[in-house]
């Protein structure tokens, strides 16, 4: 099985830590509203590619992450006058619902923030007492980014064009940080948010620690796969790597996956643009099985434009497969056991041949645009004997 990995630019064969396992985190939502279907693609992608390997025999632990403490969820928490665990357990709820009607299996764990600031805290002090961190006045924490010398290496940016070039980018008017590239690892409260004890200051962790901690807590210092979507690469990606591989001292993970745009007029679907419909929003007009085989149409690594017209094709064309799939259960009921012809013997051989075609495809990055074409293929070739055999009943 190859992987293209962000890390190295290249598609590489997949070796895991362990013979026969694969450790997984993907980065989850944060949780202050219903999901879009955007969030839905890296679900739905991650989802398929763990069952793949799951179909090879791997034994797959799969950690996925919610997000429920952010500036998003505090602001939702104010709007309503609640506390803010009432939003962000609201949309986990909400969120499981839809995963559930996308087919999208739980992960093995998915671990909260909130529930992980021990955790966090230990590594934020495990990098001050290596010299990566440092604590400012207020009792900010902030990561020393030039002191990891790797730093840049999944997004391929270099430091000093980042300074420069990029400066607009990273400048947030912190100006107790020593450096414009350092970036915060806890952060004071501020008045009527939540917030936590810790060595430095109340207040609470940012958003990248997050997920370097939950994945050493369940996966361990080294993990196999880091996957989301392109959007994290840099800067979210980047800095989990600067975090972990500086304070655990080994490589964070060894394959680096990003799933492309869902696009609405070739601009990224995001609820910051308002160019949004979330699952529900279309769990309304489809089964939503026609959204997971609409994303699956295309490859993970290709932005893809959503449409009315495409997902309309991709009901007809999921229809077309299950119709298949239908008459066949149909004509095997219809069998006498162990009646199986000659001829029957060589069409099994023959879709044999599509079994391992469609594993190739897969094998192959994942690609589910050209497994999907075998299926069709496939159907194409069981329609046209159905109608030999059974002229007339189909
Ligand atoms: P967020 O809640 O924004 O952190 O997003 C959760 C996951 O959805 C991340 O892996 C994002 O990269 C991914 N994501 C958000 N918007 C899109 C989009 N329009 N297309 C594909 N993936 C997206
Ligand atoms: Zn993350």
């Amino acid at each position: 099985m190859r992987i293209y990995n962000t890390l190295t630019k290249t598609k590489q064969d997949f070796k895991p830590l362990k013979e026969g396992e694969v450790s997984m985190y993907v980065c989850g939502p944060t949780v202050y509203n219903l999901i879009h279907i955007g969030n839905a693609r890296p679900m739905i992608i991650f989802d398929t590619f763990r069952r793949y390997m799951e179909h090879k025999g791997y034994k797959v632990n799969f950690v996925s992450n919610f997000t429920d403490v952010d500036d998003k969820i505090i602001k939702a928490a104010n709007a309503e006058g609640v506390d803010s665990s009432v939003i962000s357990e609201r949309y986990i709820e909400e969120c499981k619902k839809d995963m559930q009607g996308l087919n999208v299996r739980p992960a093995t764990v998915h671990p909260k923030a909130t529930e992980e600031i021990g955790g966090m805290i230990d590594m934020i002090q495990t990098l001050i007492d290596k010299g990566h961190a440092y604590v400012a006045a207020d009792g900010t924490v902030y990561y020393k980014t030039r002191s990891f010398a790797e730093y840049g290496k999944l997004s391929h940016k270099n430091l000093d064009d980042l300074q420069s070039g990029g400066r607009s980018l990273l400048v947030t008017g912190e100006d107790q940080k020593e450096d414009p590239l350092d970036f915060v690892l806890w952060k004071p409260k501020k008045e009527g948010e939540p917030f936590w004890e810790s060595p430095w200051c109340e207040g609470r962790p940012g958003w990248h620690i997050e997920c370097s901690v939950m994945s050493k807590h369940y996966l361990g210092d080294t993990i196999d796969i880091h996957a989301g979507g392109e959007d994290l690469i840099f800067p979210h990606h980047e800095n989990e790597i600067a975090q972990s591989e500086a304070a655990n001292g080994v490589p964070f993970a060894h394959y680096w996956m990003h799933n492309g745009f869902l696009n609405i007029d070739n601009k990224k679907m995001s609820k910051s643009l308002g160019n949004f419909f979330t699952v529900r929003d279309i769990s309304e007009k489809y089964d939503l099985q026609v959204l997971r085989f609409f994303m699956l149409s295309a490859h993970y690594r290709s932005p893809l434009n959503f449409s009315a017209d495409l997902m309309e094709a991709a009901k007809t064309s999921l229809e077309r497969i299950l119709t298949c799939a239908s008459s066949l259960d149909f004509v095997i009921s219809q069998k006498e056991q162990g009646s199986v012809s000659e001829e029957e013997k060589a069409l099994l051989q023959e879709s044999a041949e599509f079994v391992k075609r469609f594993d190739d495809a897969m094998d192959d990055d994942c690609n589910t645009a050209d497994a999907i074409s075998v299926i069709f293929e496939l159907v194409k070739a069981i329609n046209t004997q159905l109608k030999e055999e059974h002229s007339g009943a189909f």
